[in-house]
C-alpha cells in the first residue's frame, strides 16, 4: 500500500529529505513555520499546509525534522499540531535530534491516541541530506519501523532499527560524543603540530595514511587549517546536541570526561560570537588559550 505521507520543517535537513519522498513519486504534504521554505518542494507538486495540523488531516506518515525539544513538542502537541489532524493508526517520523527521555514521553501520549511515534535522528549533514545518503538510527516498534523503513531508503543509505523508543536518539547521543571529542582531538593535534614550529598541514597529510585517520581529521582537519568555518554543522546546535549528552549521562549515571570538555569548549566557541560557525570552531578557542 503507498501511504500518503508529511513532512514538517524545511530547514537545512528538512528540505532535501522531503524534496528526495516527492522526487521518489510520493505524495508529500509539507509545513514550515517560514513559509517561503516550501517554494522548491510547491513547485514539484508537493501539497503546501498552513499548520502542523492540516499535514496530519493530508497523511498517514508525517515526518518532523526541527530544531530542539521544545520545537518537536510544539509541532505536534502545540495549538495547530499533529494531534490536532493525526488519524488513529497514524505513525509520527521524528527525524530531529533530541532528547531521548521527551521522545519517550512523546511517544507514550500519542500511543494514547493509537499514534505510533519512530524517533529517527540522522548523521550526514547536508551533503547527505540532498544525495539520500543519510545515516537513519531508529527507535520504536519493529511494526513501526517496518511500515516507514522504505520511505527511510529514500533518504538515507545506512538504516538501523536500534531498539525501543527513544533508542535511536541515544545512538544519536553517542554519535555527537563521537564527532565532538575527535573535533576536540584533532584541533588539539593541530595546535600542537603548529607550536612545535611544524607544518600542521603536513601534519594532516601523513596522519591521514595511518590509524589517526577519520573523517572529522579529513574534514574538519581541513577547516581549521585553511580558517574556513561555514557550517558544516552549527556550533550552537552541536551545543545543543551535547547538553542532551551531558543530560542523558547525568540520568543514567555515568561520567563522560572527554565529552565534558568538548562540551565547555563549544561553549566556549558560543561565548566569543561564533555559535552559527561549524563547530571545528573548536579550534579558534584553543588557539586563543
Ligand atoms: P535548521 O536549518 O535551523 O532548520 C530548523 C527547522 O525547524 C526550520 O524548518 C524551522 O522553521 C523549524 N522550526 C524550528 N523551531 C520550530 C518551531 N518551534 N515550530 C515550527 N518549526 C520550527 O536546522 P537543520 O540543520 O535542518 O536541523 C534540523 C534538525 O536536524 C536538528 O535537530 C539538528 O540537530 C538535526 N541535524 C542537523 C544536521 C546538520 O548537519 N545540519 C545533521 C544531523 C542532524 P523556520 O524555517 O521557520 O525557522
Amino acid at each position: 500500500m503507498t501511504e500518503k505521507l508529511g513532512f514538517i520543517g524545511l530547514g537545512i535537513m528538512g528540505l532535501p529529505m522531503a524534496l528526495n519522498l516527492k522526487r521518489a513519486g510520493f505524495d508529500v504534504a509539507v509545513y514550515n513555520r517560514t513559509a517561503s521554505r516550501g517554494d522548491a518542494l510547491k513547485a514539484e507538486g508537493a501539497k503546501i499546509c498552513a499548520t502542523p495540523k492540516e499535514v496530519a488531516e493530508n497523511a498517514d506518515i508525517i515526518f518532523i525534522c526541527v530544531s530542539d525539544t521544545p520545537d518537536v513538542e510544539h509541532v505536534i502537541f502545540g495549538a495547530g499540531g499533529v494531534v490536532e489532524g493525526a488519524k488513529a493508526g497514524a505513525v509520527v517520523v521524528d527525524m530531529s535530534t533530541i532528547s531521548p527521555d521527551a521522545t519517550r514521553e512523546f511517544a507514550a501520549k500519542l500511543k494514547a491516541r493509537n499514534i505510533d511515534l519512530v524517533d529517527a535522528p540522522v548523521s550526514g549533514g547536508e551533503t547527505g541530506a540532498i544525495a539520500g545518503t543519510l545515516s537513519i538510527m531508529a527507535g520504536g516498534t519493529v511494526e513501526a519501523f517496518s511500515r516507514v523503513k522504505p520511505y527511510f531508503e529514500k533518504m538515507g543509505k545506512n538504516i538501523v532499527h536500534v531498539g525501543a523508543s527513544g533508542a535511536g536518539q541515544v545512538a544519536k547521543a553517542c554519535n555527537q560524543v563521537v564527532i565532538a571529542v575527535s573535533i576536540e582531538a584533532v584541533a588539539e593535534a593541530m595546535l600542537l603540530a603548529e607550536k612545535c614550529g611544524v607544518d600542521a598541514g603536513k601534519v594532516r597529510e601523513a596522519l591521514l595514511g595511518g590509524f589517526a585517520a577519520s573523517k572529522v581529521l579529513d574534514i574538519h582537519g581541513n577547516r581549521m587549517l585553511t580558517n574556513d568555518y561555514k557550517p558544516g554543522f552549527k556550533a550552537k546546535l552541536h551545543a545543543k546536541d551535547m547538553a542532551i549528552v551531558m543530560e542523558t549521562a547525568a540520568k543514567a549515571g555515568v561520567a563522560l570526561p572527554a565529552a565534558t570538555l568538548a562540551t565547555l569548549n563549544l561553549g566556549a566557541v558560543i561565548k566569543n560570537g561564533d555559535g552559527e560557525l561549524d563547530s571545528s570552531a573548536i579550534y579558534k578557542v584553543l588557539k586563543k588559550n
